[in-house]
């Protein structure tokens, strides 16, 4: 087993904060009930959810807390972080699309009490959202969209022209606005706080201490070889090592690559009304926010690839960094002094729908799965921390169906 997330240059959020806290690694053998591997996010809620349930628990990063794909995610939060209805639908039918939308709403509440209850300031904030297209095709299943999920309850504008043109200043042909469905928070600190709280309630964290193998020993007793030559035995462990778990999956999910810029901080924002989160929907979309500090941060989600997203080609980055910096200032033609200050960029794992997956496989009943890729990945972790603890505990819960490792 490796650890092979991989990070390019320097993410803004390890850039712009000093490391809240490190700690130790693995030292000694441990034993505990329910050990994570993977302190990114994912890892991160789950530690807390079961140390919080009095669970005995371990946590293992193999590098540092909160380096993997959630250090260069921009921390957006969107009830829409499985795609749209209308594509998700198609894949899982309409009833199960609508109750992933509903689980995605209920996590960024539940986010918000996790977030406050938290001594640190993580840079969280409620937003209103925009999925817009510049493209009049796209335009039409986005007002199709928009028309089902009003239909099904979400608190949904239609943002045509001309109205459009007087608030914003970048082409649109068509937009759904969702109205406080969505937050922004600082995807590291928040990830620090969590494990922070973790421990504070009982969890041992061990940073650079990469799980190398599993071995099951007498009574199904899970055994942990870490690289540090020591081990963790478990009664049951949890993947929340990111697209590293897609090796127990039945194969490689497709990853992908996806590249960031952050500017500098800019004294005002012409053309984005209430610095709201904006994601565009097209065949490479690009999401766009804004920092508590002021920086500018847009970054683009390409199609999945199944080896291409391991890989970060130099010459590739430039020209998609350069293609990002002339989309913000050609979107913002009024915000002046746009000026680069980070370049990144990072692998993400995706599923065929969209959705993560929770859950245990009938050929490891002692392992269980928290993939949560994509755009909506934070709350998707949120969704399985909840779901796994359940699991441990024994309770019934239904939702785990939806994300079943064994879904076709
Ligand atoms: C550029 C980019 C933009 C994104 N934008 C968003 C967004 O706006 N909103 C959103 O919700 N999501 C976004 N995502 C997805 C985001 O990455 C996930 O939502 C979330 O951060 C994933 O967290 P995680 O903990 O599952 O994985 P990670 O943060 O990748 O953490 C997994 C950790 O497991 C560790 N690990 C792996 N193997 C082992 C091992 N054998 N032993 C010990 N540790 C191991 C890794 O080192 C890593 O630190 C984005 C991703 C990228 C790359």
């Amino acid at each position: 087993m490796t650890a092979t997330t991989l990070v390019s240059e320097t993410p803004v959020w390890t850039a712009i904060n000093s490391v809240p806290t490190q700690y130790p690694w693995l030292d000694q053998d441990e034993t505990c009930e329910v050990a994570v591997i993977g302190a990114g996010i994912t890892g991160a809620l789950c530690a807390l959810r079961l140390a919080q349930a009095g669970v005995n628990t371990v946590l293992l990063a193999a590098n540092a807390v909160g380096y993997g794909s959630t250090g260069v995610s921009p921390g957006l939060m969107d009830y829409d972080g499985a795609g749209t209805l209308t594509h998700l639908s198609k894949q899982v039918g309409m009833d199960k699309a609508v109750r992933a939308f509903e689980l995605c709403s209920h996590a960024l509440d539940e986010m918000q009490s996790l977030v406050e209850s938290l001594p640190e300031d993580v840079g969280f904030a409620r937003k209103d959202s925009l999925l817009y297209t510049d493209n009049p095709q796209i335009a039409n299943i986005l007002r199709q969209e928009y028309a089902l999920r009003l239909h099904t309850g979400f608190p949904v504008e239609l943002v045509e022209q001309p109205s459009a043109r007087e608030q914003y200043s970048f082409p649109l042909e068509a937009g759904i606005l969702t109205k406080g469905m969505s937050a922004q928070a600082d995807p590291y600190r928040l990830c620090h706080a969590l494990v922070n709280a973790a421990q504070e309630s009982g969890a041992r964290v061990y940073e650079n201490t990469c799980v190398e193998s599993i071995t099951t020993e007498e009574e199904s007793v899970q055994c942990l070889h870490t690289c540090t030559r020591h081990c963790v035995r478990a009664k049951k462990v949890i993947m929340a090592s990111g697209h590293d778990c897609a090796q127990f999956t039945g194969g490689l999910l497709p990853v992908r690559k996806a590249y960031a810029i952050a500017t500098k901080p800019v004294d005002e924002f012409a053309g984005w009304p209430n610095q709201i989160n904006i994601r565009e929907e097209s065949a490479q979309s690009i999401y766009l926010r804004t920092t508590p500090d002021g920086r500018l941060l847009v970054g683009d989600i390409p199609a999945a690839s199944r080896l291409g997203g391991l890989v970060i080609l130099p010459k590739t980055a430039d020209r998609r960094y350069a293609d990002l910096e002339c989309r913000l200032k050609d979107m913002f033609p009024g915000i002046r002094g746009i000026e680069v200050e980070y370049r990144f960029a990072g692998s993400m794992a995706g599923t065929t729908d969209g959705l993560p997956i929770i859950g245990g496989m009938a050929q490891h009943e002692e392992w269980y799965f928290a993939l949560c890729p994509g755009v909506g990945g934070m709350l998707w972790a949120e969704v399985a921390s909840r779901l796994l603890t359940a699991l441990y505990k024994g309770e019934t819960c239904e939702e785990l169906a939806l994300f079943a490792p064994s879904r076709k």
